[in-house]
């Protein structure tokens, strides 16, 4: 018989405190507000890496969040801990927009044609641990979206081309940052001939971005933000940079999740701001800062964050260190600790 979800919540905190400092359980930003509450730490995707890296007394770490997350976290916590996410099939479709193989045929197409100069490829933090390991093999790092514009500055400090994938949004936002001009960043469209693109326009080019995207941030558009300027004026609009270069240009600010929760922090009270991102994260905003007027941009939320529930993530905890375990092969896991070291050193 299903248990209420009061039953369930109960059941959840009476094993945190069987396994004390054994366990910590990390939860995204857009995780349910249920989950957010029975979670030891939240935070975004570079955040939550360095809690999984440094917090050593944990033994077993219980991933609130989207797969690829889990996976990094398995990658930075080091022999003898383990990693468990409530629902193996939170993926994140984004993520899924590049595989290996495509990326190693726009690697060696790009490689052919640019022939001795340095090409250096920079992933997502959303994107699977082999994508990670193919960037750590290759000079190159993870980045996220607090750290993005920091890291292309790197990446272009060693060499003269970048590859970024596989966020399209994310790529072109932090490419803008850094004044790159607009024949210099193309796209590349996997499955076509030198990913849609002339020879001319690739020597031309400095950033090659990867053609993926994020359905949640996509949904945000330019009349949306024209829409709430004159319902509300005055108000401050932020939104997040995998939303598409027209609506981040349109916006007062742009910013990762952690970003964005210390702008709404450091607001006056009294202040209106509306924010582009999951309603999750907004939601729980406007519900714990009432001084301050907080509202969605538009409702867009992640189905597959949405998946993390109390039931799930009582079963994990109940058959805690075996139950959905997110494990990634030795050798995988030394590139991709690589790309993902250098994530870390480069701070925001
Ligand atoms: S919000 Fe977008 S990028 Fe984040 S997990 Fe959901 S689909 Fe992936």
């Amino acid at each position: 018989m299903a248990l209420e979800e009061s039953e369930v919540l109960r059941a959840i905190r009476a094993k945190k405190s069987e396994l004390g400092a054994r366990l910590t359980i990390l939860t995204h930003h857009y995780q349910r507000p249920e989950i957010v509450a029975v979670g030891d730490h939240m935070g975004d995707s570079f955040g939550l890496s360095r809690l999984a890296a440094q917090n050593e007394k944990a033994r077993h770490i219980v991933f609130c969040g989207v797969h690829f997350m889990a996976e990094s976290a398995a990658v930075l916590a080091g022999p003898g801990r383990t990693v468990q996410i409530p629902d193996m099939n939170a993926g994140c479709p984004m993520a899924e927009m590049a595989d290996p193989v495509n990326v190693e045929t726009a690697w060696r197409e790009l490689a052919g044609l640019l022939g001795q100069e340095i090409l250096v490829p920079l992933v997502y933090m959303n994107s699977s641990a082999e994508l990670k390991a193919f960037c750590g093999a290759r000079g190159g790092a993870v980045c996220t979206s607090s750290n993005a514009k920091t890291a292309l500055k790197w990446a272009f400090s060693r060499g003269s081309r970048v590859l970024f994938f596989p966020d399209q949004h994310l790529g072109r936002n932090s490419g803008n940052a850094l004044g790159l001009a607009r024949d210099e960043m193309i796209v590349w469209s996997p499955g076509k001939p030198l990913g849609g693109n002339s020879a001319g326009s690739i020597r031309r080019s400095r950033l090659i971005l990867w053609d993926g995207f994020c359905h949640v941030h996509t949904k945000f558009t330019p009349e949306h933000i024209a829409d709430a300027r004159k319902r509300l004026p005055g108000a401050k609009i932020i939104v997040h940079p995998e939303c598409p270069e027209e609506v981040v240009n349109a916006a007062d600010a742009s910013g990762s999740t952690d970003q964005m929760v210390k702008y709404v922090k450091a607001a006056p009270s009294g202040s209106v701001i509306v924010i582009g991102t999951e309603i999750h994260l907004v939601e729980r905003l406007a519900a714990e800062i009432p001084e301050k007027t907080i509202l969605p941009l538009f409702r867009s939320m992640c189905p597959n964050m949405f998946k993390i529930s109390p039931e799930k993530l009582l079963a994990v905890l109940e058959d805690i260190g075996r139950k959905n375990l997110v494990e990634v092969p030795e050798d995988i896991k030394a590139d991709a600790g690589k790309a993902l070291s250098r994530m870390l050193e480069l701070a925001p």
